[in-house]
């Protein structure tokens, strides 16, 4: 079996389950096929895998959100699709907490109410209601917030929140899907250290679903999924575990454990043995992470195999500075020819993409920077399609100058990014700011070398 705590029964059971939408008719979408899972208590599930391949279906499918065309969830022995309504409810209040990447806290609540409303049906007392969401608002390090309104908090300050609310009912089992795809890196890093300590401090059953890789070193189970399927399920040793919290001390944010958490964590390792080696070699050291990065930047929708080799095919290229056209063939070649089993037009275009950032990469000098961020703003304008005039290609330029010279770092980038118009800002959404911001990181990782 393979089950990694002492708890041998598991407590929640996947059985042949699969979901058809639009079944028989030409849009029929099969999103789940065939899924069998078995989840522990106080396990720390990570379903992973690309956009689309079905892991939210799943993830709603074990909360009884999602009925499952056939097969079953059973929940502790019972079969959750026999449920009536009130258990249901009683279920979802009681039993498993919910997570979401778009938060979902009522606007016209105070933070406080947001977090006593699983518990406003329970008949519990008003003041026992508050005390316990306090509780947990304090431990979370938010309670000086408690009387604001949502759109008063930042990103993270909201998903800790919406934690919060999945626990004031103190439940066995916590959904999260992607709890983190909205957020900064600090603010993720808080939110998923604060799912550590879920699992490791309260014991509780975690199922996280990203799509980020760097997520997976918190699991126990990985559930690899594609195409609807599971692909793989990787077991990962019982984990070291602490009684202490991981990410707050003495009613605050460990400072020290977020800022060391800007660097990736693989970026790191090989930092610590940089001392007394040549800029040649730290650079030669740093390309299987170079070529990982660009992987996660550019591309995410294949087998394991086909991403494995593909990534050894992109260290050749950089190690070896191999030709552009045997780098392309080689990703075009199938898996038992040593290749990468792509299909040809994904390779060309890949390949072709590689070398430009590349290209672009080595004419970054830091002796003359605002030509080089000059450069790198055309480039970015025109890879990212954003239509700049003059006026804010330079404020962009601007910009990464300061991001060169190592006055700012990703972040502050970022936030640059989407400073309003009236502040002489550029303005860009969200989203936006964070493509321009990994894009210049990942051309800034690319140039470092001897
Ligand atoms: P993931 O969370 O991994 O990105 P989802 O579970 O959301 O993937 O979706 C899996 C697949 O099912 C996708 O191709 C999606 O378009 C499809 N899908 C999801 N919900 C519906 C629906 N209500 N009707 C039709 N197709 C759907
Ligand atoms: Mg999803």
């Amino acid at each position: 079996m393979e089950q990694i705590s002492q708890n041998e029964i598991p407590n929640i059971v996947v059985k042949d389950v699969n979901v058809i939408y639009n079944e028989g008719k030409s849009n029929e979408m099969r999103s789940l096929e065939e899924i069998n899972l078995e989840i522990f208590p106080q396990e720390y599930v990570i379903i992973f895998g690309p956009s689309g391949c079905g892991k939210s279906t799943l993830l709603y499918s074990i909360s009884g959100l999602q009925k499952p065309t056939s097969g079953a969830v059973m929940i502790d022995g019972e079969d959750i699709s026999t449920y009536k309504k009130k258990k249901m409810a009683w279920f979802h209040r009681r039993k498993m907490g919910m997570v979401f990447q778009a938060f979902y806290l009522i606007g016209s609540l105070s933070i406080l109410d947001n977090v006593c409303l699983p518990k406003t049906f329970d008949g519990v007392k008003i003041s026992e209601r508050k005390a316990k969401a306090l509780e947990l608002l304090e431990r979370f390090n938010i309670s000086n917030q408690s009387n604001k309104f949502p759109s008063e908090l930042s990103g993270g300050q909201k998903q800790r929140v919406s934690i919060a609310r999945a626990l004031v009912n103190d439940p066995e089992i916590i959904l999260a899907d992607e709890p983190v795809g909205n957020l900064d890196s600090k603010s993720s890093h808080i939110v998923m250290s604060i799912l550590k300590d879920l699992n490791e401090i309260d014991k509780k059953t975690i199922i996280l679903v990203t799509h980020d890789p760097s997520h997976l070193e918190f699991g126990d189970k990985i559930v690899h999924m594609r195409d609807g399927r599971i692909t793989k399920v990787e077991i990962v040793k019982k984990k070291k575990t602490s009684a202490e919290s991981y990410i707050f001390k003495d009613g605050k944010v460990r400072e020290d454990l977020v800022k060391e958490e800007y660097i990736p964590l693989d970026l790191r390792h090989l930092m610590r043995s940089f001392r007394g080696l040549t800029a040649n070699q730290i650079s030669n050291l740093l390309v299987p992470f170079k070529a990982q990065q660009i992987f996660s930047h550019l591309f995410f929708s294949m087998t394991n195999d086909q991403i494995e080799r593909a990534i050894k095919k992109v260290e050749d290229f950089l190690y070896l500075k191999n030709e552009f056209e045997y780098f392309s063939k080689e990703l075009d070649l199938s898996l038992e020819k040593g290749g990468a089993g792509w299909d040809k037009r994904t390779a060309e275009r890949f390949a072709l993409e590689v070398k430009q950032l590349t290209d672009q990469a080595k004419k970054i000098s830091f002796t003359e920077k605002s030509k080089s961020a000059q450069e790198l703003a055309d480039y970015i304008n025109a890879k990212l399609k954003l239509n700049l005039d003059e006026v804010k290609k330079n404020l962009l330029a601007g910009a990464i100058i300061d991001r060169l010279e190592n006055r700012i770092g990703k972040d502050e980038f970022e936030k640059l990014m989407d400073i309003s118009e009236k502040q002489h800002g550029l303005a860009f959404d969200r989203r936006m700011a964070t493509k321009i911001a990994k894009e210049l990181e990942l051309l800034l990782l690319l140039r470092y070398s001897g």
